[in-house]
């Protein structure tokens, strides 16, 4: 069984190949992972290794963090491109994730104006009025739509809920501010349980662009797996095929790049 990636509540700053130099916020459990859904891909590992016995940060603590590690790094001159929320599971999960984002947000414009803040989510609580403004406030918020076939979408993501539904997701994510979001799509092959999985079928992507053009975001992020997973019998999708699949998606007139 995986250990989860970050023991602590700001981590690094760390190189991310989509957005650069970037400074993490984990408010997830700093020796355990919480998260609605429990992807087959996940860098963090199932679920099942627990959620640890730290608990959630509470905002105090991470202003705390926050606000003595981006002093640290602008009495350095460091550059920063990003702050995002991402670590060890689902951030919109947090109870205070709306204040911690408006903390963050105020930090930003007085320690690091010059970086973006950036939210990496899977979408599942946009029914929560409170996270889809604390969302749609940030300057990137990312949105997981890896499939938009139902049985597919069950394979990969694994939600805990088994309410929460392909059409649900798309549904929210197209009630989202036009214009706005960023989708982020995990492109992969291979095999969980005994089932086949792959998102990368000719009806696979006409689904997903349906898709993309009801939800009308301002980009799409095409990417395979990088690091270790959870489950070992899935294959990356090269940069090549993953840029003939992008070209099919700009042909139906949506802004996407591969990663
Ligand atoms: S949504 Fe993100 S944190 Fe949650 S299981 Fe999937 S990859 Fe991991």
């Amino acid at each position: 069984m995986q250990t989860v990636l970050f023991h602590e509540t700001v981590f690094g700053p760390i190189h991310s190949r989509r957005l650069g130099t970037s400074l993490g916020i984990n408010l997830s459990p700093t020796d355990g992972k919480i998260c609605s859904f429990d992807c087959v891909y996940c860098e963090a590992g199932y679920n099942a290794q627990g959620q640890g016995t730290s608990g959630v940060p509470t905002r105090k603590q991470v202003k705390t963090a926050l606000t003595r590690k981006l002093q640290q790094l602008s009495d350095e001159g460091a550059k920063l491109d990003v702050i995002t929320f991402s670590g060890n599971g689902e951030p919109t999960l947090h109870p205070e994730f709306a204040d911690i984002v408006a903390d963050t947000l105020r930090l930003r414009d007085r320690l690091a104006p010059q970086a973006r803040v950036c939210v990496l989510t899977n979408a599942t609580f946009l029914a929560n009025p409170k996270v889809t403004a604390a969302l749609a406030a940030v300057d990137r918020p990312i949105l997981k739509l890896d499939s938009a076939n139902g049985l597919t979408f069950y394979h990969i993501n694994q939600p805990v809920n088994r309410k929460v539904t392909v059409y649900s997701v798309i549904g929210a994510l197209a009630r989202f501010p036009k214009g706005k979001a960023v989708v982020q799509t995990m492109l992969l092959r291979g095999e969980h349980l005994g089932k086949p999985i792959d998102n990368t079928t000719e009806a696979e992507i006409d689904a997903l662009i349906e898709a993309y053009r009801e939800i009308q975001p301002a980009e799409v992020q095409l990417y395979s797996i990088d690091r270790a997973t959870p489950e070992h019998n899935l294959t990356k999708i090269e940069r090549p095929e993953l840029e003939r699949i992008a070209e099919r998606i700009k042909a139906a007139g949506i802004n996407v790049n591969v990663f």
